[in-house]
């Protein structure tokens, strides 16, 4: 039953050896369990007499021994984050130290929380909805500052209010419908059409705006999916650990040594990129490399952009073409790599001198030549073509710099705006727009009104999903067992 408010505990902190670990309390217990853990330094003081939002130093004791010392922060409720009277036990941060406290508050009535469980009740007893509830799951899990920013938007009620605004809206409408068909002598519905057009034209637009966030939100709070292709000896790896700025792929010079798929994830400029430098894409008979090949093509299908890589040291060959081929109809920047060695660098961004002594060889200047200019032919008009030496981390800012522009269409430093990050909000969105366009249509096709209201009721409830005002009680179980204990 998710209306069971018997008083919970966890440890809410990490647990590893750290400076401090905190275990929760929620509940009407809090307090009473509390006072049979916790003796406070001024021993005249009782656990029950002290206040609420304020800190207290002190033992935890199981029987008369010390357990830890401790820091006690104490918020009655409804000014909790439950709404419930919190305790929070601040002790050392040693594992061994928060489970012994752990048990000691359970021994003493707690029932251990389950994942969420504090979440839950601060939306149970209606402190927050359940896009905000969800906004402290993304936050928590934010792995790079435009997540963080847009989790903490939402967390404040970025999300809520404008789906709180539409609802009443519509709701308004509806209920001059229901009254109208009720009294037509006093109310009348004669044009009602028209005035009702617009309306649902400003929320569609508006339902649809938050839609067509998705992709750009999916992108900053999952991380774009990238991958890496490009035949044998291309750099691929190279250009991986210059993006990540450390020696962490395998580098080698033996051809088909990356024999799998390795995943890795960078965050740059604020943007997080899960990046699979798949193994040289090529026909082979050695059959570990076969489907470390044949993952490879599978992961290049899902990738959210692909970086082909180009040798420009030596001219394009047959499984440059077959790659390219393979890539045809995928988002795609190209990579002119090994440019160090035909100095294809302009005069602005000559290697630094760590490569300068690096003596460019004709055959390699007019092998890089006709590889860049191959590549330009065949790359679309929106499609970077890039300049780069991934062994002397050349040309990373305009790569990052083009990428930004590619996968966000230059919008994503500039604007606060929210984006929608969470496929479940989407799904009520667009099912919530659909409505309104059956209500547009239904005008424009002079059904009655009641028609109207059938289709503002559905996107109504499909909004109401978001905020968690019309969801079934197992989806909210099951949105909040995928949150960590203690949270
Ligand atoms: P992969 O098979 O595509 O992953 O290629 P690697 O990253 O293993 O690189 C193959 C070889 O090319 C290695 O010897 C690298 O040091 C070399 N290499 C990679 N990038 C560059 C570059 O930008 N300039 C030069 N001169 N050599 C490079």
């Amino acid at each position: 039953m998710i209306n069971e408010f018997d008083t919970i505990a966890a440890i809410a902190t990490a647990v590893s050896n750290a400076g401090i670990g905190i275990i929760r309390i929620s509940g009407d217990d809090a307090m009473r369990i509390l006072g049979e853990v916790f003796e406070p330094y001024n021993k005249k003081k009782e656990v029950s007499s002290l206040e609420s939002h304020h800190v207290y130093y002190g033992n935890i004791k199981d029987g008369d021994l010390v357990v830890d010392e401790c820091i006690v922060v104490i918020m009655k409720g409804p000014h909790s984050y439950t709404r419930e009277d919190v305790v929070e036990i601040d002790c050392h941060g040693g594992v061994s130290v928060v489970y012994r406290v752990l048990n000691l508050v359970i021994r003493a009535g707690a029932r251990p929380a389950q994942p969420g469980e504090f979440t839950k009740r601060a939306f149970l007893n209606g402190r927050i909805d359940l896009s905000q509830a969800e906004a402290v799951m993304d936050l928590i899990e934010s792995r790079n500052e435009l997540a963080r920013r847009n989790s903490v938007a939402q967390l404040k009620g970025g999300l809520s209010d404008q789906i709180k605004n539409i609802r009443e809206e519509v709701l308004y409408q509806v209920a001059y419908i229901e009254s109208a068909l009720d009294d037509p002598e006093h109310i009348s519905l004669e044009g009602y059409g028209q005035t009702l057009y617009p309306k649902a034209e400003e929320w569609a637009l508006k339902t649809k705006k938050m839609i067509d966030t998705f992709e750009d939100g999916r992108y900053i709070a999952e991380g774009i999916r990238t991958c890496i292709v490009g035949k044998p000896n291309a750099g691929k790896s190279s250009f991986l650990n210059a993006l990540l700025g450390e020696e962490r792929a395998i580098v080698t010079e033996i051809a088909g040594t990356t024999r799998d798929t390795l995943e890795e994830s960078v965050t740059i400029d604020g943007i997080t990129l899960n990046i699979i430098d798949t193994a040289g894409i090529r026909d082979t008979k050695d059959t570990v490399e076969r489907i470390g090949v044949e993952k490879a093509r599978r992961e290049m299908e899902n990738a959210d952009i692909i970086l082909f890589v180009a040798d420009t040291s030596s001219p394009l060959t047959k499984e440059d073409y077959d790659i390219l081929e393979q890539i045809r109809d995928k988002k795609k920047m190209f990579l002119l790599n090994k440019s160090d060695l035909s100095a294809g660098f302009g005069e602005s961004d000559a290697p630094d001198t760590q490569c300068a002594d690096l003596k460019v060889n004709e055959e390699d200047k007019n092998n890089s030549e006709t590889v860049a200019g191959e590549i330009r032919a065949y790359a679309g008009e929106d499609e970077p073509v890039i300049a780069i030496s991934a062994k002397y981390h050349q040309g990373m800012d305009t790569f990052i710099a083009e990428l930004k522009k590619m996968m966000f269409h230059g919008r994503i430093d500039a604007n606060q705006e929210m984006y929608i990050t969470n496929a479940r909000h989407k799904n009520a969105l667009q099912e919530a727009y659909a409505g309104f366009q059956c209500v547009k249509e239904s005008i424009e096709n002079g059904m009655p009104e009641d028609f109207f209201t059938i289709d503002l009721m559905n996107a109504y409830e499909k909004l109401g999903l978001i905020t968690g005002e019309a969801v079934e009680e197992d989806l909210v179980n099951e949105i909040f067992s995928r949150f960590c204990t203690g949270k």
